[in-house]
Parts: structure tokens; C-alpha cells; sequence
């Protein structure tokens, strides 16, 4: 069979573990040949039975799985499970519930729950280019009521501009290109000028709106600053943060319609995610799907830290 288009010859493409093997093996190892994780060799066997290769370096943990280092490490679904889910979830314009997930392959919702974060990590492709040219800067506020936010968030809610109770999302967007979203503590201008600076290239043009945080960021020539006063108009030429407000608006679509119930603490991995689907919006479900599986390598999520028993 040859590459699947769909969801649904995904899940039969993936159903055969031989392809689930020929898959990782060609993310992980270019050239097709296996290594050890633990001793780099090449002289290892496949065990078909076990569905384990064996290493006959003389350490310990001589047996290893494709898993291993990847973010499927330590968990016991299957790669045919894990990679149709990677299907599901690159490919839902909207975003996707661990409910969805767990009807749709057959698993517990509490593991759903857990693959669902453990992708969005593998979505958390950063690249650490600056944004150039034309970018849109603004922020906005995600509702979430204080009382079920865990503590050291809580005494980062917002009391400002957004509102008491809610987390504020700051956001740059490179016209024709790829949009940032993280949370932030508060919208002032300390907080958004360190963002600018630290995500846009000296010189490129910045557009927001009349918040006076905003003031002073071309300062030194550092950036050319265009403002467009919302209380007068929404677009003056090319002068407009438009982009950044449909991305806010697909956002809010998204956590409103499909997480139902999104804890302000695990909001940024939300925000990587609607970003990563807005960045790939002109490619195939292929490709989003490579995307996201070109990056299962190196990244684990401990369960412990993904329900906050840890710092982040
Ligand atoms: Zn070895």
C-alpha cells in the first residue's frame, strides 16, 4: 500500500505493525539502519515475536523497542494506536477531545487524555529564527475562573486590562508566515517589549493597537512601530493587527467548542498547538502529519509533570 491521504487508510496503513516498524525506523534512522539507544551499535536483531530488537552489545537493557527515546517511551499503547492518533490530531482543524480520541481508537479516555499531551509536545516545533517584515503583535484574555486554577497561576491572573480571573495570551504573527502565542503574567510593557524584542528581528515593522504598553517599543530605531487606534478604525492601509485577531478568534473557537474544559495551567500547550495548525493551514493531512512525527524523537513528558506535580 503506498502512503496513506486519509484518516482512514492511516488507520488500516498502521494497523500492520511492518509499517508501524518501516515508519519509526525512517523518522529515527535516515539511512535505515537500527542503532542501540544505549551503545549507538548497528549489530542488532529484530525478535518478531517480541517485537523488541536486541542488541548483542554486553549491557543492560540489550532489548529496546522503537519507543525508546520517543514520546511514546514507557507508554504501553501501541504504535498503530499512537501514530493514527498523530493522524487524528494533526489533521482536526479544530482541535480534537481526548473523548473523540478515545472513541476513536479505542482506548481509556484517561489515556487519550495523555497521548493528546504528549503530541502537543511534538508540536512544539520551535524554530529559532526571529519573526521578520510585517508583524502583527497583540494580546488577549482566555476566560477560566480563578478558583480552578492552580495557585501559582491564580496570583498570575490578570487584574489589568482583561479582566480579573483570566490568563493573558500575548501573540506575534509574521504576516504570511508563522504565528507565536504564549501565556504571559501580565500586559504591561516590561512583559510585552521583553517579548517583542526576543521574538522579532531589529528593523521589521510592528503593528498593534492603541496599548500603551505598546509605547516606546521604536525606541532607538529598533523596530518602526505603526498603530492602529481601534476606538477610530480597524484598517488604515497596511496598518491593521487583523491577522493576530483571526488567529484569537480560531483559538477561542477551539478551546470553546472542543476543550470543553481547558485548565489555565496546561494553556500553553494549547496555544502551541492552534499555532502549529495555523503555520501548516496551506499543507495536506500528509504533511501535517510528517510534521508532527518529525519530531517524536528526543521529547518525553512525564505524567507526573504533565498534572502538575512538578514545576514546569
Ligand atoms: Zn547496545
Amino acid at each position: 500500500m503506498e502512503t496513506p491521504k486519509t484518516l482512514q487508510q492511516a488507520i488500516v496503513y498502521f494497523s500492520k505493525p511492518e509499517n508501524c516498524n518501516a515508519f519509526m525506523i525512517m523518522m529515527r534512522w535516515p539511512d535505515g539502519k537500527v542503532r542501540c539507544p544505549q551503545c549507538d551499535s548497528e549489530n542488532v536483531t529484530y525478535l518478531e515475536k517480541a517485537r523488541l530488537f536486541k542488541c548483542y552489545g554486553k549491557h543492560p537493557k540489550a532489548k529496546f523497542s522503537l519507543k525508546v527515546g520517543t514520546i511514546f517511551e514507557d507508554s504501553p499503547i501501541g504504535l498503530d494506536k499512537w501514530l493514527s492518533a498523530i493522524w487524528l490530531i494533526a489533521s482536526a482543524k479544530n482541535g480534537i477531545s481526548s473523548y473523540e480520541i478515545h472513541r476513536a481508537l479505542g482506548v481509556t479516555q484517561k489515556s487519550a487524555w495523555f497521548m493528546l499531551h504528549r503530541i502537543r509536545l511534538a508540536m512544539q516545533k520551535k524554530s529559532l529564527a526571529k519573526l521578520s517584515g510585517h508583524v502583527e503583535v497583540d494580546e488577549t484574555y482566555i476566560g477560566g475562573k480563578a478558583r480552578n486554577m492552580h495557585k501559582w497561576k491564580r496570583e498570575q491572573a490578570i487584574q489589568g486590562r482583561g479582566g480579573v480571573g483570566k490568563v493573558a495570551v500575548m501573540g506575534l504573527l509574521e504576516r504570511d508566515g508563522e504565528v507565536r502565542a504564549q501565556v504571559i503574567g501580565e500586559a504591561d510593557q516590561d512583559t510585552l517589549h521583553k517579548a517583542v524584542k526576543r521574538n522579532v528581528r531589529r528593523g521589521s515593522e510592528v503593528f498593534s493597537d492603541g496599548w500603551k504598553a505598546y509605547n516606546g517599543i521604536d525606541e532607538r530605531s529598533r523596530y518602526i512601530h505603526s498603530v492602529i487606534n481601534h476606538a477610530e478604525k480597524y484598517v488604515d492601509g497596511n496598518v491593521h493587527t487583523n491577522g493576530i485577531e483571526n488567529f484569537w478568534s480560531l483559538l477561542k473557537r477551539t478551546l470553546k467548542g472542543t476543550y470543553v474544559s481547558v485548565e489555565p495551567f496546561h494553556l500553553f500547550r494549547y496555544l502551541d498547538e492552534q499555532a502549529f495548525r495555523f503555520k501548516k493551514r496551506t499543507g495536506n493531512d500528509l504533511y501535517r502529519f510528517l510534521e508532527v512525527a518529525s519530531n517524536l524523537v528526543g521529547k518525553r513528558l512525564e505524567y507526573k509533570t504533565l498534572i502538575g506535580e512538578t514545576a514546569q
